[in-house]
């Protein structure tokens, strides 16, 4: 049964306890009060500590949030989701990281990857000049990428190409749901090359809250690896997700030269104008159909080329 504890001041349990009013139930031994709603069975404790378990245990703790006991030992996150912050330890030890790229562009796949990456090999892909994709130029991700895959680093890229990427789109999912199906199949990749004691937990670099990334797993009979971790620009935190970054944007490079090269000419990355007018120059000389080889359909862009025919 899902569950969620919080620390909270006793002026935050009294209101609660007025909150809860109309539900409230006998209380267990040691509990100020036991309350259950549709969400949630809610047991507040004397010490401060209050549970919440049952369907939907967050739809109701996140309403108390604010009234948290501050904890000394709180892990440092950039988060609203402190269960999902990772840990100091897991940045500094054995981790794996994931991430994807061409999500924004028009044109192209989108490619995830996911990176194991060992305690002892931080320091060495630091100086590699592992960091950050989004700091460096395309052609020193190339380099930095090959420079990455001399070493044993076990790795998972995945590429969703634009006609299955549109044919999952017409069915109905969205692209939420295609980033994280493609997080959790790299990731189990990963973790069936690697020894389960080496990893310290996984961190993702977050797309969508992770109670939504769960939903989006369900949906199809997967379930959540454990201990995963969700933070906001992970890539400059992590050493990991910041190798799966560099390591899913040259696939993405590549597979825009060879789109380009099928293409004819150079097809421009992001969502702009000039993404338009390409568009265009491929249905006039391909016709429509053609588009959904080359992109991501369902974007306003498509609309925009036919504009212009
Ligand atoms: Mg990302």
């Amino acid at each position: 049964m899902p569950q969620q504890v919080y620390k909270l001041l006793p002026e935050t349990i009294e209101t609660m306890k007025t909150y809860y009013m109309k539900t409230l139930q006998s209380p267990p031994q040691g509990a100020v009060f036991r309350a259950k709603t549709p969400n949630a069975v809610i047991t507040a404790y004397k010490s401060g500590k209050v549970l919440f378990q049952g369907s939907d245990p967050e739809a109701e703790a996140e309403k108390w949030a604010d009234g948290k006991q501050a904890s000394p030992k709180k892990p440092k996150n950039n988060g609203k989701n402190n269960s999902f912050a990772p840990p100091e330890t897991l940045l500094a030890g054995g981790h794996i990281g994931s991430d994807e790229a061409g999500t924004g562009d028009y044109f192209g796949p989108i490619t995830t990857a996911a990176v194991f990456v060992k305690k002892n090999q931080i320091e060495l892909l630091k100086e590699l000049g592992v960091k950050d994709s989004k700091n460096l130029s395309d052609d020193s991700i190339r380099q930095t990428a090959q420079n990455i895959l001399t070493l044993d680093i076990p790795y998972s890229l995945l590429v969703l190409r634009n006609e299955k990427y549109n044919k999952l789109q017409k069915r109905g999912w969205s692209q939420g749901k295609m980033k994280a199906i493609l997080h959790h199949y790299a990731i189990t990749n990963v973790k069936s090359k690697i020894d389960s004691s080496e990893t310290e937990g996984i961190l993702i670099d977050q797309f969508c809250e992770p109670a939504v990334y769960k939903r989006h797993i369900a949906s199809e009979n997967e379930q959540m690896h454990d201990r995963m971790f969700f933070m906001t620009k992970a890539e400059s935190y992590s050493i990991a997700v910041a190798a799966a970054s560099i390591i899913a944007r040259t696939s993405f490079l590549k597979e825009m030269d060879h789109l380009s090269k099928i293409a004819g000419f150079t097809l421009p990355k992001g969502a702009s104008g000039k993404v338009d007018q390409a568009a265009a120059r491929i249905i006039k000389s391909r016709g429509q159909e053609e588009l959904n080889n080359y992109a991501k359909t369902h974007f306003a862009n498509t609309k925009k080329a036919l504009n212009r025919q």
